[in-house]
C-alpha cells in the first residue's frame, strides 16, 4: 500500500449533527516519525468544543447507553470486533505509520485489540449484582436488598502515543460494556488509529455521542478532566501529567496508569537462552517505548558474564529501519528530542563510570539499541523512566540473602511490574511479598500483560487498576434497591 492510501484528512469533528470545522490555524498534522511524511490531519478542539462534546456524551448516556440491555451491549461490541478483524492489516499499517512501530508489532497490537473487544463483549453479558437480606439486626424489615452495579455516566479517557490501539481499547471497551458513554482524547502524535476505531464503532451501530473523540494536547485535555459532567477520568501516560490531572479532577473518580522502571531479575538457575530472548524482546521492542519494559536488569554474578556475551551479540544484530519493512526489528523514537535526551543521559552515565557494551549512537530520531554495565545506582538511567532502547545491566550476589537485591529493585519511585527468572519457590515467594509492584511475572518478562487481569502500579506508577474486569468495576458504582 502506498503512503497516499493511508493519509486520513479529518478536518471536521462531528458533534451530533453539527459539524465543527476547525480553522486552518487549529489543524494538527500527524507526521510519520520515520520519514516526516504527512499521515493525516485532525482538528484541535477548543474548550467550547470539549463542552459540546461532553454535553452530547451525557445526553447519549441518559437517552441511550444506560438503557441498553446486556445483550445489546454485547452485540455492539461483538460487531465492532468483527469490523476490526476485517480491517486488521490497514489498522496495523496505520499504527506503524503514525507511531513508527514496526509492522510485526503493530499486527500483534491489532490482534490484542480484537481480543480485548471480544472479551469485553462477552463480559457485558455477565454484569449482575448481589442479593442481601435486610434482616440483619433485631429490627425485622422483611426486605431484601439488591446491590446493582450501575454505569457512572460520561467517562473521560486520555491516552499516550506508544500503543495507539490497545490503550484506547482498554478504555472504550469496558466503558461501553458497562453502559457508559466515553469522550476520548488520544495522544496528539498518534490519534488516527483511534479515529478509525470510532468510525468502525459508528458502523457497528453506535449512536452519536457514545464514543466521541477530541484532539489536541494540554488545553483540551484539561478542559475535559475538569468538565463537571465527567464522572471518571481514566488516564494513561507519564507521571508528571498524571499528577497534574489528579490535582485537577476534583470530586471525580480517577484511574492513573503511569510510567515504570521495571526490574527483570535473573537467578543463576535460570534458563539463560530464554531469559536473554525475553530481555531483548521486552527492552528493545517498540524501540523501548513501553511502560512495562525491562528497564533495569539484575543478573546473578555466577552467570553474568555468559548472559551478557549472549545478549550483546544478539542486540548488535538487531536491524533498525522503515517500520513498514518486514525485516526491521525496530523503528525510530516518536520524536528527535526524545532520542537526543536519551543520548545525553547515556553520555552522562558513561562520564560517571558506566561501560558501554554496544549502541549509544543516534541518527536523527533513531537510537541504536544500547547496553551498559557499571551504571551507578543513583544515575538517571537507573532512577528515571528510560523511554527508549537502553538497557543498564547490574550484577547481584544473593549469598548473604535477598535484602540487598530487593532494596535495589525497589530503589526507584516507580512500581509497575517486575519479572523474575528462577525455579526456586522460596525466592519467588519472598520477592512476591517484598517487591513494590502491581505484578510479578515468573520466568516471563515484565511486559507480559494478560488483558483480562488487573493491571496497574504502586508508588508513582499509578492509582487503580485497568484490565477488562477491573476497569468494568471502576467504571460502575453500587446502587442498592431494598424491596
Ligand atoms: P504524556 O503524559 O506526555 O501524554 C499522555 C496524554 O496526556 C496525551 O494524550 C497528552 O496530550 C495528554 N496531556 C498532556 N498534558 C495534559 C494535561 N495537562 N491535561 C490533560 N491531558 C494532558 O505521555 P506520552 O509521552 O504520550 O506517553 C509516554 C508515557 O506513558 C510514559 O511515561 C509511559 O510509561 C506511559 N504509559 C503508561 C502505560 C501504563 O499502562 N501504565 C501505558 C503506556 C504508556
Amino acid at each position: 500500500m502506498q503512503q497516499a492510501d493511508i493519509i486520513r484528512q479529518i478536518y471536521s469533528q462531528d458533534i451530533g449533527n453539527e459539524a465543527i470545522f476547525a480553522p486552518m490555524s487549529t489543524k494538527l498534522e500527524i507526521l510519520s516519525p520515520f520519514d516526516g511524511q504527512k499521515v493525516g490531519t485532525v482538528p484541535v478542539a477548543t474548550a467550547a468544543d470539549v463542552d459540546k462534546t461532553v454535553q452530547l456524551a451525557h445526553k447519549t448516556f441518559r437517552d441511550w447507553a444506560c438503557r441498553r440491555t446486556p445483550f445489546e451491549r454485547y452485540q455492539l461490541l461483538d460487531h465492532l470486533a468483527d469490523l476490526i478483524e476485517r480491517e486488521q492489516e490497514p489498522l496495523a499499517r496505520l499504527i506503524s505509520q503514525e507511531s513508527g512501530k514496526v509492522i510485526r508489532e503493530s499486527r500483534i497490537e491489532v490482534g490484542r485489540g480484537i481480543q480485548i473487544t471480544r472479551m469485553g463483549a462477552e463480559q457485558a453479558r455477565h454484569t449482575g449484582g448481589e442479593l442481601y437480606s435486610c434482616d440483619v439486626t433485631s429490627r425485622q424489615t422483611g426486605l431484601t436488598a439488591q446491590v446493582h452495579r450501575v454505569p457512572l455516566g460520561v467517562i473521560a479517557a486520555i491516552t499516550p502515543f506508544n500503543f495507539p490501539l490497545s490503550t484506547v481499547m482498554h478504555k472504550i471497551i469496558p466503558a461501553l460494556a458497562t453502559g457508559n458513554s466515553i469522550v476520548l482524547k488520544p495522544a496528539p502524535a498518534t490519534p488516527l488509529t483511534a479515529v478509525r476505531i470510532a468510525e468502525l464503532l459508528k458502523e457497528a451501530g453506535a449512536p452519536d455521542g457514545l464514543c466521541s473523540l477530541i484532539h489536541g494536547d494540554k488545553e483540551p485535555g484539561e478542559a475535559l478532566v475538569t468538565h463537571p459532567l465527567v464522572r471518571l477520568v481514566s488516564f494513561t501516560g507519564s507521571v508528571p501529567v498524571g499528577k497534574k490531572i489528579a490535582s485537577l479532577a476534583t470530586m471525580k473518580r480517577i484511574t492513573l496508569e503511569l510510567g515504570g522502571s521495571d526490574p527483570m531479575i535473573v537467578f543463576d538457575d535460570a534458563d539463560l537462552h530464554h531469559a536473554v530472548k525475553i530481555a531483548i524482546e521486552q527492552r528493545f521492542g517498540t524501540a523501548g517505548q513501553r511502560c512495562n519494559a525491562v528497564k533495569r536488569l539484575f543478573v546473578h554474578k555466577q552467570i553474568a558474564a555468559d548472559f551478557i556475551v549472549m545478549l550483546v551479540g544478539r542486540v548488535k544484530a538487531l536491524r533498525g529501519g522503515d517500520p513498514l519493512d518486514e525485516k526491521s526489528d525496530y523503528g525510530p523514537l516518536i520524536r528527535e528530542s526524545a532520542a537526543i535526551e536519551l543520548e545525553t543521559r547515556i553520555n552522562q552515565a558513561v562520564k560517571n563510570g558506566a561501560r558501554l557494551l554496544c549502541g549509544g549512537k543516534r541518527t536523527k530520531n533513531f537510537l541504536e539499541p544500547t547496553v551498559l554495565v557499571n551504571v551507578a545506582e543513583n544515575d538517571s538511567l537507573m532512577q528515571q523512566e528510560t523511554f527508549g532502547p537502553v538497557l543498564p545491566i547490574a550484577e547481584f550476589d544473593a549469598a548473604d540473602g535477598l535484602d540487598d537485591l530487593i532494596r535495589r529493585a525497589n530503589g526507584t519511585s516507580y512500581g509497575l511490574q517486575a519479572s523474575l527468572f528462577t525455579q526456586r519457590l522460596d525466592v519467588i515467594k519472598r520477592l512476591f511479598r517484598d517487591l513494590e509492584t502491581g505484578t510479578l511475572n515468573v520466568n516471563e518478562g515484565p511486559s507480559l500483560r494478560i488483558d483480562t487481569l488487573p493491571f496497574g502500579g504502586v508508588k508513582d506508577s499509578g492509582l487503580g487498576r485497568e484490565g477488562i474486569y477491573a476497569a468494568m468495576r471502576e467504571m460502575t458504582e453500587e446502587k442498592v434497591l431494598a424491596l
